[in-house]
């Protein structure tokens, strides 16, 4: 039996930021990834760093996630480009409720800005004409999340981190964590592994959100910002089985990124076309150059959710040693570095910069 002072479970955006902090604090790791570094959820995403603020404690993380997030701004492999955000409004209503969404994220010290229809235009003028104005976050930024998961994990195995590449957990044992072929690993276990979580600890409920994704080929200048509609909440909060959102982003390459989708219950990987046209006929809505651009490539990914849409983090009540950072739905990218900041904290018993309890895993079997 090998012994870890930490056995980090899951290699995707999660993971590897936790990992990179336990091999930091001089601890003996190992990482146990089934399948591709940062190959999961992490691979599929569009990679903004966004705060949201349609629930506090989202807000919160991702606020705090994003400080740590500028320490990333100068390393190549995260190709950070900090674009700024354009959330735009396609109704008066929208419009209006602008100010009180710039305090909400003021209140956290989230610079936001008005933007009036004709701002706007002068700001993206490929936009549709149409709109009402917008709300302008300048500071935030997008980033290539699976890149940067593969070079934090080499970065822990280059100082001493062991890799179990391939390789399965199958199962908890009381002192650790059985693998495939085998294998019993031997220490604390921190379970990062996304929507499979539940399959190794069932009372920690989890379900998937399917989301859809297509890149353009490269039209560079088209768009300067990440563009989002200010429904875009509505979508990713709400109870509908499918749902749609516009969200754009220009990627360095010059190809355009465009979303969103949510389907409740959907577990193939496989692109549902009436999902994909909605999808793209809410894009043409707001950005009608895009019906003129060449769409290279679609795919799907599983957003990782919990119950009440906030991510676990902290120990798993009733199991000894075994800790969780898992259920980040759409925003698991923006808060990876504030979680595994938050887990951290929990585990070497330090105070914390967030209060933990909106995360804590016990809600789950309360
Ligand atoms: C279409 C789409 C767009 C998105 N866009 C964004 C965005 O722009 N910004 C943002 O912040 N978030 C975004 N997200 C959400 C984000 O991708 C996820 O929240 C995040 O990647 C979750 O990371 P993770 O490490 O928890 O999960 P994953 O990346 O899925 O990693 C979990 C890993 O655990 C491994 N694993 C699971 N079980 C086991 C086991 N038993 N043994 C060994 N290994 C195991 C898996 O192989 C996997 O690699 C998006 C998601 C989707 C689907």
């Amino acid at each position: 039996m090998r012994s870890y002072d930490l056995i980090v479970v899951g290699a995707g955006i999660i993971g590897a930021h936790c990992a990179d902090l336990a091999v930091a604090s001089g601890r003996k790791v190992a990482i146990v990834e089934a399948g591709v570094v940062g190959g999961g959820a992490t691979a599929a995403a569009m990679g903004h760093l966004v705060a949201m603020d349609e629930d506090p404690a989202e807000l919160a993380l991702s606020r705090y996630s994003l400080r740590l997030w500028d320490g990333y701004e100068d390393l190549p492999q995260a190709e950070f480009r900090r674009c700024g955000t354009l959330w735009v409004a396609a109704s008066e209503a929208e419009y209006d409720a602008i100010p009180a969404r710039i305090a909400r994220l003021g209140q956290v010290g989230v610079r936001a800005e008005r933007v009036d229809p004709a701002a706007l235009r002068e700001l993206e003028p490929t936009l549709a004409h149409d709109l009402c104005g917008g709300m302008r976050v300048r500071d935030e930024a997008v980033v290539y999340p699976p890149r940067i998961a593969g070079w934090l994990v080499e970065r822990c195995v280059a100082a001493g981190a062991r890799l179990y590449a391939g390789r399965q957990a199958l199962r908890l044992h009381p002192d650790g964590v059985q693998l495939d072929r085998g294998t019993r690993l031997h220490g604390p276990v921190l379970l990062a592994t996304g929507g499979a979580t539940s399959a190794l600890v069932p009372e920690l409920r989890m379900h998937q959100r399917r989301g859809h994704l297509v890149v353009t080929d490269r039209h560079p200048g088209m768009l300067h910002h990440q563009v989002l509609e200010l429904g875009y909440a509505d979508s990713a909060h709400g109870d509908a089985e499918t749902s749609v959102a516009f969200n754009v982003q220009p990627r360095p390459t010059g190809q355009l990124l465009v979303g969103s989708s949510r389907e409740r219950g959907a577990t193939g990987r496989e692109i549902n076309p009436v999902v994909l046209r909605r999808m793209l006929q809410r894009a043409f809505r707001f950005l009608p150059a895009l019906r003129q651009l060449q769409a290279i490539r679609a795919w799907t990914g599983q957003r990782p959710s919990t119950p009440d849409g906030r991510p676990y983090i902290g120990a798993v009540p009733g199991r000894r040693d075994v800790w969780v950072a898992a259920g980040h739905e759409g925003l698991g990218v923006t808060t990876a570095t504030g979680t595994a900041r938050l887990l951290f904290d929990l585990i070497d018993g330090h105070r914390p910069a967030l209060d933990p309890a909106a995360y804590d895993p016990a809600r789950s079997v309360a």
